[in-house]
């Protein structure tokens, strides 16, 4: 059976997202910002949480672990390199490790550059990618701990998936995505597209993902350093593509 999913807001611009195996009971919450909104979700719901998958050590994805692990004793699953930095961590993870959420599988993909050891949460079976602070709808997280070609590679990595991949990500940061965008390629046919879909989607209350990696791949400017009218556009042809993604980030970060 396929793997559910529930999106809710937490915080002031944060999601919390449960996915859940109908088949074993087994529920995850990707990242906890804070425990209120998951508990609510999982009474919505009728699931019971068995486990927290952590992307990275920020306050806002694990403000909520004590008090959900305290209530459910669930396990905790938390990067490596991060879970120092992380309460009470059960299991850490590296690159290509495999883990299970009840009969649900995810591939463990290193996406460092947001953070140091921050890391991806990939279901192929079930098409899904979580991918907290790394890349969000129409852009990235900020480069805090990394460097732009470390985001760089970690950006390429998740653009390999498959273009169905339904892409979870850690905010609601598009509308102000999108606005940034369409002054990098403001002759972005996809781009314009989601700009219209956003539009509707905030007029009607109603979160702006899941986006696919295939839209994404399409009008993410993040996701396209490589393409060479983007690069011409900002001056930089024949740059290599982290350079142009420095570019873009460094416009960003001012705008
Ligand atoms: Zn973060």
């Amino acid at each position: 059976m396929p793997a559910q999913t529930y999106l809710f807001s937490c915080l002031s611009d944060n999601y919390g997202v449960l996915l859940h195996d109908p088949e074993s009971g087994a529920t995850a919450a990707i990242d906890a910002p804070e425990a209120g909104p998951v508990e609510a979700a999982l009474k919505t719901k009728g699931w019971r949480l068995t486990d927290i998958l952590v992307t990275h050590h920020h306050a806002d994805h694990t403000g909520g672990i004590p008090e959900l692990k305290a209530n459910h004793r669930c396990r905790v699953v938390a990067p490596h390199a991060e879970a120092a930095r992380i309460p009470l961590v059960d299991e850490t993870v590296r690159e290509n490790d495999k883990v299970r959420v009840g009969g649900l599988e995810a591939n463990v993909i290193e996406t460092p550059g947001h953070t140091a050891g921050h890391i991806s949460y990939v279901f192929p079976a079930d098409k899904l990618a979580f991918v907290g602070d790394t890349l969000f709808s129409i852009g990235c997280g900020r480069v805090i701990e990394g460097t732009p070609e470390m985001m760089w590679q970690s950006l390429l990595k998740l653009r390999g998936l498959p273009d169905d991949t339904r892409i979870y990500c850690g905010h609601e940061y598009t509308v102000a995505n999108v606005r940034f965008a369409r002054t990098i390629e403001p002759a972005n046919a996809a781009l314009a597209a989601r700009e219209k879909e956003v539009e509707k989607l905030v007029a009607a209350h109603a979160p702006t993902i899941p986006s696919t990696l295939g839209e994404e791949k399409a009008a993410n400017p993040f996701l396209r350093a490589d393409v060479p009218e983007v690069a011409e556009s900002l001056g930089l042809a024949g740059k290599p593509a982290w350079q142009v993604f420095a570019e873009i980030r460094e416009r960003k970060n001012r705008s």
